[in-house]
């Protein structure tokens, strides 16, 4: 416990030492049980206190098992919401979605929950008097630790050591132990752990049934059926020791989709190795893992601390060798938009789990892959061809979004944004296979989405036989502007696609794609001629770029926009026309990227978390490094200073992979590429170091930077050279096993 010294500060955080009272505290326990919060990718475990006082709120969630709940699971926005359907107040609307099924994950049966004696007496946390209650969150380590300090009403005195971990060695493992210490008594103590089963989703909904469950010495399991899913085991194997006067528990959690047996043999047998081999297995899993980013940055600890919590919980939420689903907008920290899948996972995150993890990074092209049908489906159902993904998304590429927001058919940047992942993944991996045997289909189907979904505007470009093809009645990703035509985000990607999806379609290795999916010359010509027509607002004489038609002509008077009343005005949730400049850097001078910088960030409200991180990594990538510092110092305190004020529904997974690119792509200025990497740094002067670790086309890279230089050591293992260069100066290729600096 007393292991708070020097630098580790900056890779723990508590917030309940020396105040026992909030323990128990039922307004602060959510958020404190997203602060606590561990997952390994495919089990995910709130930090609810073992002994569920009355006011815990388990969370016990496995990724992707998204099965059918009730609508009552989302309480519906008010009807003026921005983002409500118009028509949601008319009765007959509403009576249409009566018995409409939502997909979420279930909240299964809590398995670190504990029952405690003392002297035979169950021992109440609502009714002790807690002395302390101290969680710590070791960041390094993705493991939890407690100690409980508590009086029970003989005025005895015990003490509580607990830890849990989500194991990164085995992600089928959760492991937990116990240890209870009499302080000054010998009362008799007994210790035994129990799956909560009383346990629901939001607003009181069960998402299970329980269909079997065994008890015998040293197991505990339970079967339960998640609607329209599947079962689920969860097994508890347990083992309590005698230590001096007190007891340690031990306990393995196994967890099986495939059988009880499976879920009983993984607990059993990672028992039966002993519970210090299973913590040493999963630090060093955990050791491995942040070998891949090892980012470190020369700032405050506050700011390190925010940082750090963040990486871990993009690692936390990543799922391994499953390509059956992808990382969900909250991890398995909570419930916030019902575990759904949104444009954060390919268009945040992914930069930072390609370039850390490209192998993972892989899968999760491929669950939008496999979500291909169903994004056709939507496309079809909207008058469209080729693939519309979807705004959310669960188990498959169908449409999750409640049918009372007005996004699904509007923000339909998201399909492009997959595709831009798919361009990205391909320039940084060299995998020759994943174009021919996925991505290709993914671009093409996009692409044609895009061809389908705009509009010819024959006034517009001479009115000729090549008129304009604007992009109308979209939601702008700034969400405080849901129908507007013309977005600069949304057209800039669009054509993008197209563009793609031309230069995709001349490759030879590609025509098998094209066959398979019947895409002609004469569609490819179309796909070219749409292209080139995509409308593309530029800046005005003031260096200006309009965010979509008609923006300028409203009201510049932002006071007292909330999200039911801001379209009126410039106000903006999060910038669009910032955000325009981070895949196409090169397309408007720094100076006009910075005049629009200064312009919508006088405009944005930070509705979402995404705005600050966004400002930050903006900023950072045009020299605006002080804008960039104080925003980036900000958005890292998101979660742990509860800045937003849902964190209790889960953390801000998407806000840390855009802070990660503020620092590699932003400070460091990598901008990457199939010829290889260029470093553009624009290091804050707040910080003398920053480095971290990258891996481009099978090669690692370590790159540490100060103000005026850059030193760039390669893996020995190194399959090839990496072709580097700075400030756009000569291309170095860089051998394996060496380290080379660049001065300026
Ligand atoms: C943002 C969306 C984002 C969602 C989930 C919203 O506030 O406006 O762009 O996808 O949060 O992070």
């Amino acid at each position: 416990m007393k292991e708070l010294q020097g630098r580790d500060y900056e890779t723990q955080f508590w917030h309940e030492s020396g105040h026992p009272v909030l323990a128990a505290n039922p307004a602060t326990e959510r958020l404190m049980s997203t602060f606590y919060s561990l997952a390994n990718g495919y089990l995910g475990l709130r930090g609810t206190l073992e002994e569920m006082p009355s006011n815990a709120s388990p969370g016990f969630y496995v990724a992707g098992t998204y099965s059918a709940a009730p609508r009552r699971l989302v309480p519906i926005h008010p009807l003026d919401h921005i983002l409500s359907h118009p028509e949601y107040a008319r009765p007959e609307y509403h009576a249409g979605y009566e018995d409409y099924e939502l997909a979420t994950i279930p909240n299964l049966p809590n398995p670190v929950a504990v029952r405690l004696w003392v002297e035979g007496e169950r021992i109440d946390l609502n009714q002790a008097d807690v002395v302390t209650c101290e969680r710590l969150m070791h960041l390094q380590e993705a493991r939890v630790t407690r100690r409980l300090v508590f009086r029970d009403p003989q005025w005895r005195r015990t003490i509580v050591d607990a830890e849990r971990f989500a194991s990164w060695a085995n992600r089928q493992l959760l492991c937990w132990r116990y240890e209870v210490t009499p302080d000054g008594h010998d009362a008799p103590l007994r210790v035994e752990p129990y799956l909560e089963t009383a346990v629901t989703n939001d607003q009181d909904s069960k998402l299970f049934e329980i269909v079997e469950e065994h008890h015998e010495p040293g197991l505990n399991r339970v079967t339960v059926q998640l609607p329209k899913y599947g079962p689920v085991t969860i097994s508890q194997a347990y083992q309590v020791r005698q230590q001096g006067q007190g007891l340690v528990l031990d306990v393995a959690v196994g967890v099986s989709e495939a059988s009880p047996a499976e879920a009983d043999r993984v607990a059993q047998e990672s028992l039966a190795q002993g519970y210090e081999a299973l913590r040493q297995a999963h630090l060093e899993a955990v050791r491995r893992t942040y070998l891949q980013s090892d980012v470190k940055i020369d700032a405050d600890a506050f700011t390190q601390q925010g940082f750090n919590f963040g990486l871990m919980h993009l690692e936390m939420a990543l799922p391994h060798d499953n390509p059956k689903t992808t990382v969900a907008v909250k991890g398995l920290t909570g419930e916030g938009y019902k575990f759904a899948i949104l444009w954060d996972t390919e268009f945040l995150m992914f930069p930072y789990y390609l370039f850390t993890n490209p192998r993972q990074a892989r899968n999760l092209l491929l669950y939008r892959y496999n979500g291909l049908d169903g994004a056709r489906e939507n496309a079809r159902k909207n008058g469209c061809r080729g693939a519309q993904f979807p705004w959310e998304a669960a188990r498959s590429g169908r449409e999750e979004c409640t049918p009372w927001l007005i996004l699904p058919n509007r923000e339909i940047h998201i399909s492009a944004d997959i595709a831009y992942a798919v361009k990205l993944y391909d320039d940084v991996t060299g995998d020759a296979d994943f174009l021919v045997d996925y991505g290709a289909e993914i671009v093409f189907e996009t692409a044609r989405f895009f061809a389908t979904r705009g509009t010819w505007n024959r006034e517009k470009d001479g009115g000729g036989a090549a008129p304009r093809y604007e992009y109308h009645d979209v939601g702008c990703p700034d969400q405080y502007h849901t129908t507007a035509n013309n977005d600069l985000f949304i057209n800039r990607m669009a054509r993008w696609n197209l563009e793609y999806a031309v230069a995709l379609a001349g490759d030879e290795r590609l025509q098998g794609v094209r066959e398979k999916i019947g895409l002609t010359d004469e569609e490819v010509a179309q796909l070219r001629t749409t292209a080139a027509k995509v409308y593309i607002p530029q800046p005005n004489e003031d260096g200006i770029i309009e965010e979509f038609d008609g923006f300028f002509g409203l009201s510049a008077d932002l006071r007292g926009t909330s999200e039911r009343f801001c379209e009126h005005t410039q106000a903006v949730k999060q910038p669009d026309v910032v955000l325009t400049f981070l895949p196409f850097p090169d397309e408007w001078p720094e100076e006009i990227q910075r005049r629009n910088w200064h312009f919508y960030n006088a405009r944005t409200m930070h509705g979402s978390s995404l705005g600050m991180a966004g400002m930050a990594v903006a900023a950072a990538r045009i020299g605006l490094t002080d804008q960039s510092h104080d925003f980036f110092v900000r958005a890292t305190r998101a979660d742990l200073d509860s800045v937003r004020p849902d964190t209790e529904l889960g953390v801000h997974l998407a806000s840390y992979g855009v802070l990660w690119e503020a620092v590699v792509l932003g400070y460091a200025g990598l901008y990457p590429g199939p010829q290889g990497l260029n470093f553009r740094p624009h290091m804050p002067r707040q910080w003398r170091t920053l480095s971290f670790a990258l891996t481009w086309r099978g090669c690692r890279i370590k790159v540490e930077l100060s103000h005026d230089r850059v030193r760039i050591a390669t893996g020995a293992d190194n399959p090839r050279d990496v072709p580097v260069s700075v400030h756009e100066g000569e291309r170095k290729p860089l051998k394996p096993g060496r380290a080379y600096e660049f001065k300026w």
